[in-house]
């Protein structure tokens, strides 16, 4: 795993050392969608060297390298993605996970409206209640109805 982790950022100009590996590596195997302070507390035990500010800015650069996304999805902290490819994200407002969705159509605007312009980056985000949240809000309605 370490191995492709280095070569995945080679392939996007960066240099690969050794905190960078961790933080690729933790984001390729959560897809969370963590925020740089999660990704510091998952890591901070196992590389006691490591500094928030490390975090925050191996973040930023994975972001400008194309290695990763960051998505203004959620209001209080910006939130990481190591899965690159096109897809959508639901917020869920109750308890805040993050939801990947796929996207069977990726032009969400008619492309007419686009020519000249140049796209690098397509997002999409949805908000509301997920499946579970939704199900346990109508159970309390009952039960205080009840
Ligand atoms: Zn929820
Ligand atoms: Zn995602």
């Amino acid at each position: 795993m370490t191995n492709t982790t280095k070569n995945y950022l080679i392939e996007r100009g960066i240099k690969p050392s050794l905190q960078r590996i961790a933080i690729m590596d933790y984001l390729l195997k959560n897809r969370t969608h963590p925020s740089a302070d999660e990704i510091y507390q998952a890591l901070c035990e196992s590389i006691p060297t490591l500094s928030k500010t490390t975090v925050y800015n191996t973040l930023k650069l994975f972001a400008q390298q194309g290695a990763a996304l960051s998505l203004e999805i959620d209001e209080k902290n910006i939130r990481y993605d190591g899965d690159t490819s096109i897809h959508a994200h639901f917020r869920c407002k109750s308890c805040g996970e993050i939801i990947d969705l796929p996207v069977d159509q990726v032009n969400m605007v008619d492309p007419k409206h686009l020519e000249g312009f140049v796209i690098t980056e397509i997002s999409a985000f949805y908000k509301g209640l997920c499946d579970k949240c939704n199900h346990e809000g109508s159970l309390m309605q009952n039960k205080s109805i009840n």
